[in-house]
């Protein structure tokens, strides 16, 4: 079922499809991660990329719910991020290839919002 995004703004960074799937980097074309384009309600993510390019992704959809904050950390299956409530895989970032990032991302089943900084 396809979702209406609200928001979306990309600065030198792409999507594989709409709202998700591979994330790649706009100036040296490497892929930076995966977004479950399913389970996450709102995505925002800053990255600074190992080419220098310093890029960022915002995403939210009409019918998002606000995210509840918490201080829980994702949990890590597969070199996913997944909910730590219901476990939905959100988001896989390749830290190997970006330098530092700071994001935080809801899960659309339960509206936690995770916060989570990589130096
Ligand atoms: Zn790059
Ligand atoms: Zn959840």
């Amino acid at each position: 079922m396809a979702r209406v995004l609200k928001t979306k703004e990309l600065i030198d960074t792409r999507l594989a499809t709409n709202y998700g799937g591979w994330m790649y980097c706009d100036k040296c074309n490497e892929n930076i991660g995966y977004l479950c384009y399913s389970t996450y309600d709102r995505l925002e993510l800053k990255y600074k990329c190992n080419c220098g390019s310093q890029g960022s992704v915002i995403s939210e959809f009409e019918d998002s719910k606000t995210g509840q904050g918490c201080n829980e950390e994702l949990l890590i299956i597969k070199n996913r991020f997944c909910c730590s409530k219901d476990k939905n895989p959100l988001i896989t970032i390749l830290d190997n290839k970006i330098l530092n990032y700071e994001m935080q991302i809801t899960c659309k089943s339960c509206h936690k919002m995770y916060k989570r900084v990589f130096k």
